[in-house]
């Protein structure tokens, strides 16, 4: 098991800033510092990318406009391919993906891009690059909490709005279309009512959710359980929330905004990130109502599905793969551990890449063997012919000749010709 084999990445193993913060960064930023550290312009990095995994690129093709901070299934699939690039793991945490079974999308993106001149400013005092924050890219959070300002998103030197990052090249902190730095902006004092809303959403950023799909309509039902005795019109009475809206969540799958998630965590008195953790055993309400003390005899933890799956031992089944004497391909590996793909490069990044990795090599080595089997094999042809004391031999002649394996190379033919040749 010591020998596992961590491959280099084909990008640099460029670190992503702040995680597991409130201060997260996002993808967008992640891939802005990445091309730069490259040399490239982003759109270029994007074109690489999609070019690498044989996508269509576009003829006017603009890297900006596909999504990389949300909770699309792009957004994951460029997670999951920088993550492959990179060998650095988790790059999904800088997008909204993990949340998304939690969250539906209205009220999510704000009218302009935005950021924080005092954390960008700081961000260069202390020599590292400048980098935009994950949370600055959500509608209802419109303060930085580090700083207790309000966002801005004009450019404080040519006035202009979405200067962050909507352009071919990108130096992340400084505006896209006269090039002076963001962080020069004034900035205004932040209402409480803003940094609460700052706090909530940055701490849910900085911990990944643990309650699964199928345990969100369990947790809804209790939350509605513990503030309105489960009675769903009081409580989008209460929360100002439509009723229909309340009875979709529960009968029909359906799932809170955004901003209906903060309305929760306001009026319940409790925090996002208690909430997607499925933290609600201790949970007191702001006012205690008089049936409060009833509700405590059953832990609401309890038919909460948790999504945590055991990456431990996956791990240790995926060194035991390794250790294997035949490589296999990840496709197999994901079969046997029962886990996608898109998560072995995500969460077990390393030992992914390793099986891709040998099993390329593995791949690579058969068909070297076989070739070499290919020429020896031309080579005998022709001394027999020229014993026999014919001319030569047409690659024709050769190809009939061949057994079914080595028929299988890839452009026989011109292999054939190319062994004729040498052995000529
Ligand atoms: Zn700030
Ligand atoms: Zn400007």
């Amino acid at each position: 098991m010591s020998t596992m084999n961590n491959p280099r990445s084909t990008l640099h193993a460029l670190m992503p800033m702040g995680q597991g913060t409130t201060e997260v960064e996002s993808l967008t930023s992640y891939f802005c510092r990445l091309a730069h550290s490259h040399g490239m312009t982003a759109r270029n990095l994007a074109a690489w990318t999609l070019e690498h995994y044989e996508q269509p690129i576009p003829d006017d093709f603009k890297w900006f406009r596909r999504s990389f901070g949300g909770m699309s299934t792009e957004t994951e699939q460029w997670a999951v391919w920088l993550a492959e690039l990179t060998g650095i793991a988790n790059l999904d945490h800088l997008t909204l993906v993990p949340w998304r079974h939690l969250i539906s999308n209205p009220g999510l993106t704000p009218a302009s891009d935005r950021w924080c001149p005092c954390c960008l400013t700081e961000d260069r005092a202390h020599q590292q690059s400048p980098y935009l924050r994950l949370c600055w890219d959500f509608a209802p959070v419109t303060a930085c909490l580090r700083h207790k300002v309000g966002l801005r998103s004009e450019c404080p030197h040519c006035g202009k709005s979405n200067v962050r990052n909507r352009a071919t090249t990108v130096v992340v902190g400084y505006c896209t279309s006269c090039g002076g730095f963001l962080g020069d902006a004034e900035t205004e004092a932040a209402t409480p009512q803003a940094l609460w809303s700052a706090r909530q959403v940055g701490q849910m950023l900085a911990k990944p959710p643990r309650i699964a799909s199928d345990g969100v309509t369990k947790l809804l039902e209790t939350i509605i359980e513990k503030m309105a005795d489960g009675n769903a019109a009081a409580f989008a009475q209460e929360l100002n929330l439509s009723k229909s809206g309340v009875w979709h969540w529960l009968r029909k799958g359906g799932l809170p905004t955004l901003p209906a998630w903060l309305s929760i965590a306001l009026h319940g008195g409790i925090s996002l990130e208690k909430l997607y953790a499925g933290e609600l055993a201790n949970w007191k309400l702001p006012t205690e109502p008089v049936q409060f003390a009833m509700q405590l005899s059953t832990s609401p933890r309890k038919g909460i599905q948790s999504r945590e799956l055991d990456w431990e031992a996956i791990r240790q089944q995926l060194h035991g793969i390794l250790a294997e004497e035949v490589p296999i391909t990840l496709a197999e590996a994901c079969q046997r551990t029962g886990v996608e793909h898109k998560l072995l490069y995500l969460r077990a990044n390393t030992e992914a890449r390793a099986i891709a990795d040998r099993y390329r090599r593995h791949q690579a080595a058969l068909k070297e063997a076989k070739e070499a089997r290919l020429q020896a094999e031309v080579g005998e042809l022709i001394r027999e012919r020229l014993d026999a004391e014919y001319e030569g031999i047409s690659a024709r002649e050769v190809w009939q000749q061949l057994d079914g394996d080595l028929k299988t190379i890839r452009h026989t033919y011109r292999q054939v010709a190319k062994a004729i040749a040498a052995n000529d």
